[in-house]
């Protein structure tokens, strides 16, 4: 059973700090903020203009580096830090461990499982972007890109294709690509939509983050039906502490740690 009720006696009330980025971490703060008795701020870097949001505390923009997040989980009581962010978040997740072991804090990381290539798959993968632009073809082609509007420069390498870019909110600046299409768009996708957008727009190459997760992972079949070939940037090596793969996951660590809290409160 889930024991995430009532702060043990002894146990002063300690906040629980969810460093958002990915859309598990809306379901971990809903289950938390069940929980009168622990404060479950959630904290968003602020680059997407209308994020999807739970009704809990929100707290929004960067800390300062690792030793700001220290900070801020000493001044507001944190007890408990959670990481989770997107895969390719390397720095905030970094900062994570950092500040968790100055603070002396427990870190649960959620690292959702990275996607892996089926029968039928046309996967080249590659190590970085700028790998992932070298990895595309010389002679033009259309090319879905679905790596994020913080990601695109590296493709300004291969100016001479059509490049077709989803991203959350519309780039601030224009892609340094002359040649492009911008479609504004938020997963979850269905297989039928991302089988409608590479026919409608006549791809030829997928180029995709292995973010994981399900919300994104359509694209993937739909390449695989029409047998498109995907080049597949993997994701950046991170230091694994407190890490697991599912949100259940995160419940159950969450529970462990706060039966520990008790444990030393006896
Ligand atoms: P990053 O390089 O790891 O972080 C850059 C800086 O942004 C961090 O040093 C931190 O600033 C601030 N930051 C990041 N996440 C934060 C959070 N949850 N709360 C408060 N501050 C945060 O991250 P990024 O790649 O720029 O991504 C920014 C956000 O978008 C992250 O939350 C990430 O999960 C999400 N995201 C990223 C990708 C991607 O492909 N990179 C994709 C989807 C979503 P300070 O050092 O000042 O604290």
């Amino acid at each position: 059973a889930m024991s995430l009720h009532h702060p043990p006696a002894g146990v002063m009330a300690l906040n629980r700090l969810i460093l958002s980025g990915t859309s598990e971490a809306n379901p971990i703060a809903l289950m938390l903020a069940g929980d009168p008795c622990f404060a479950v701020p959630l904290s968003l870097a602020g680059r997407t203009l209308s994020p999807n949001l739970p009704p809990v505390a929100i707290r929004i923009g960067g800390f300062g580096g690792a030793a700001g997040l220290a900070d801020y989980l000493r001044t507001h009581n944190v007890g408990l830090l959670i990481d989770a962010t997107h895969p390719f978040a390397e720095r905030i997740s970094a900062n994570a461990v950092i500040a968790a072991e100055t603070a002396s804090l427990p870190l649960i990381a959620l690292e959702r499982p990275a996607w892996q290539p089926l029968p039928g798959d046309r996967w080249t993968r590659v190590r970085s972007l700028e790998a992932a632009a070298t990895a595309l073809p010389d002679i033009p082609a259309r090319v879905f890109l679905t790596v994020g509007r913080q990601s695109l420069t590296p493709f300004a390498a291969k100016p001479q294709h059509h490049y077709v870019i989803r991203v959350i909110d519309p780039p601030d600046i224009p892609p340094a690509m002359r040649d492009v299409e911008i479609i504004v768009g938020r997963g979850p996708f269905a297989l039928e939509q991302e089988l409608a957008t590479l026919r409608q727009h006549q791809i030829d190459w997928l180029v995709s983050k292995n973010s994981g997760g399900k919300a994104a992972s359509a694209k993937l079949a739909a390449a695989r039906a029409l047998e498109l070939p995907v080049i597949m940037v993997e994701r950046p090596a991170r230091e694994r502490i407190g890490t697991v793969a599912t949100v259940d996951a995160v419940l159950r660590a969450v529970t462990r740690v706060h039966d520990g809290l008790e444990k030393r409160a006896v």
